[in-house]
């Protein structure tokens, strides 16, 4: 969800995607729930104005600033931009997170890049309910209960070996945009005719038929389509 990577651009998500999740039956995802752990998570190092702190706050273990340096061709830029009627927006995290031209924050300390791994882990790493194994691939998702549709645990391939892991309260899956679905895939979650093409030695806890597309590209332009 936070999104901390190469450029380091600082951009944390359309309000209208998370609330069109809420809507979806995602209860605790709407832009409203999630904004204050947002604010928790960074330090604004921002001069503060008055619109600042709905959307930002400081002391946060995340630095988030604007880059000290720009290309003379970014002024150029805004310039034309403005010339040319554009909004100016100083903040694409504040309460216009579409529109105008503007210079972007990103998740840097004076310059430096700050990671998820630096910003977070050296407070966490001394908590007891935190271990972190490297050089391990989780293959799939274990489940168990009454039903036997419950997470419970993950199958891990670490030293050879596999192990399995269970979790007290939940399992929590955040293997990116690629490699989360197609852990669920693997564990019996997940489209019918994906699922049905791996074969019969696949327990399956959940399958469902996929709606008709929404997008679709056409042939000569340059991005997807709406409507069909
Ligand atoms: C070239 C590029 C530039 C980008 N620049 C920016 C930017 O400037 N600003 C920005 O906000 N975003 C940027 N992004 C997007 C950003 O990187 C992602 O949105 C973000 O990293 C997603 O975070 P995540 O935690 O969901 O997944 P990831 O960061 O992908 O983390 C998933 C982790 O799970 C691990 N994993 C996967 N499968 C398994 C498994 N089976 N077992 C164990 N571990 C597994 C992976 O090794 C990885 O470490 C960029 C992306 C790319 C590709």
């Amino acid at each position: 969800m936070l999104e901390l990577a190469k450029c380091n651009l600082k951009f944390s998500g359309h309000k209208l995607d998370y609330d069109r999740w809420e809507a979806m039956g995602n209860y605790g995802w709407s832009y409203r729930d999630v904004l204050p752990y947002f604010k928790k998570s960074e330090d604004f190092r921002e001069e503060s104005q008055p619109e600042d702190s709905t959307f930002h706050s400081k002391g946060g273990p995340l630095a988030v600033e604007k880059a000290g340096f720009h290309s003379p061709l970014a002024e150029l830029f805004l310039n034309a931009s403005r010339k040319a009627g554009l909004a100016v927006n100083g903040d694409f995290c504040g309460s216009d997170q579409l529109m105008g031209v503007g210079l972007r924050h990103q998740a840097t300390l004076d310059g430096v890049r700050v990671s998820s791994a630096n910003a977070f882990l050296p407070d966490a790493s001394e908590r007891p309910n935190l271990t972190v194994i490297l050089e391990s691939t989780v293959q799939r998702i274990l489940f168990g209960g009454a039903k036997e549709n419950i997470a419970r645990g993950v199958l891990v391939k670490t030293g050879g070996r596999l192990v399995r892991i269970f979790a007290r309260r939940e399992v929590i899956l955040s293997a990116g945009a690629v490699a989360s679905p197609q852990l669920l895939m693997l564990s019996g979650i997940g489209p019918r005719d994906h699922l049905e093409v791996s074969g019969d030695f696949l327990k399956t806890f959940l399958v469902f038929d996929r709606a008709p597309p929404t997008e679709s590209w056409n042939s000569g332009t340059s991005g997807p389509a709406r409507g069909q």
